[in-house]
């Protein structure tokens, strides 16, 4: 691809790399609670504001100024000032981005500071929620999903769909309360390691379904629509579940036994194919909008 180009689409992922707004904060509670209450009433986590503020905070930063941005750069930033957002698919700089911030969150467990605690846990909420977003499938080499324009040319009526956005703009609710969480590592590297891992198969699994996700945008199947947004989603809650409970664990607040990152899952909600879960989940809880104004 010419440089041109590439800086191009480089600007235009910018502008497109923002998350799914009101699913953030759906997805976030998934995932806590989703953890047993017993552990969750021993954690540090001021978990409301987790979900409501701080699960949005890579998205807030860019808007924000002076005092709130400098107070803002410790957790949304690595020590080298680059972005802690979505994933980069530079593989050093995605393991940085969660070694920084599983370590900050560790480390501010153990010392009791909630506040910057809950603070990390919602930026690695965003972090993982927003690179499993079907819309972020392409994410940052191709931002507005042109390619899938290009590949599969819409109808006369739907010329100027913006994809990302309307990919985003919503995500089918779910709950994962009967899928145990599971250890990723015994130690911070190999917890980034591991999440990494699944995060980029996540990605890849999106990717493969961006065709058929236009199909269904482009003839206004929105139920079709959802089956691919549900499976992001879902992805997301899955893997910030694992997160939290493994930080838990090197916080030194082990809770409860819980099958480590490789091991067959102990339930047939977990065993179940991807798809089968979200259609289920899809039929049986409602449908959670986007938020006005939130950034595409
Ligand atoms: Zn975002
Ligand atoms: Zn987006």
């Amino acid at each position: 691809m010419r440089l041109p180009v590439i800086l191009s689409l480089a600007v235009l992922t910018c502008a497109n790399c923002h998350g799914w707004g009101e699913p953030h904060r759906a997805i976030t509670r998934a995932a806590l609670e989703s953890i047993p209450a017993e552990a969750r009433a021993r954690w540090a986590l001021d978990q409301a504001r987790l979900i409501r503020e701080y699960c949005l905070y890579p998205d807030d930063y860019h808007a924000a100024t002076g005092e709130q941005r400098a107070r803002m750069r410790v957790y949304c930033e690595k020590p080298d000032g680059r972005l802690i957002h979505n994933v980069t698919w530079h593989r050093q700089d995605d393991i940085a981005s969660l070694e920084y911030t599983l370590s900050a969150l560790v480390a501010a467990l153990r010392g009791g500071n909630t506040d910057s605690a809950s603070m990390h846990a919602g930026v690695l909420a965003h972090f993982l929620e927003d690179s499993t977003c079907p819309a972020h499938a392409l994410t940052p080499l191709d931002g507005p999903l042109s390619l899938i324009k290009e590949l599969l040319p819409p109808p006369a009526d739907k010329r100027e769909i913006a994809l990302h956005g309307v990919i985003e703009r919503s995500a089918p609710a779910f709950s994962l309360s009967s899928r145990p969480p599971r250890s990723m590592g015994g130690s911070i590297p190999e917890t980034a390691r591991n999440l990494l891992e699944r995060v980029y198969s996540a990605v890849r699994d999106n990717r493969a379904n961006l065709l058929d996700l236009a199909r269904a945008l482009y003839r206004d199947d929105d139920a079709g629509a959802d089956r691919f947004r549900l499976q992001g989603a879902v992805a997301g809650g899955e893997l910030l579940a694992d997160a939290c409970y493994t930080v838990f664990q090197l916080a030194g607040q082990t809770p409860v036994s819980s099958p480590r990152f490789g091991q067959p899952p102990a339930t047939e909600h977990v065993s179940a194919p991807r798809k089968d879960r979200a259609l289920r989940a899809s039929t049986r809880i409602p449908r959670l909008a986007r938020s006005a104004g939130r950034p595409e």
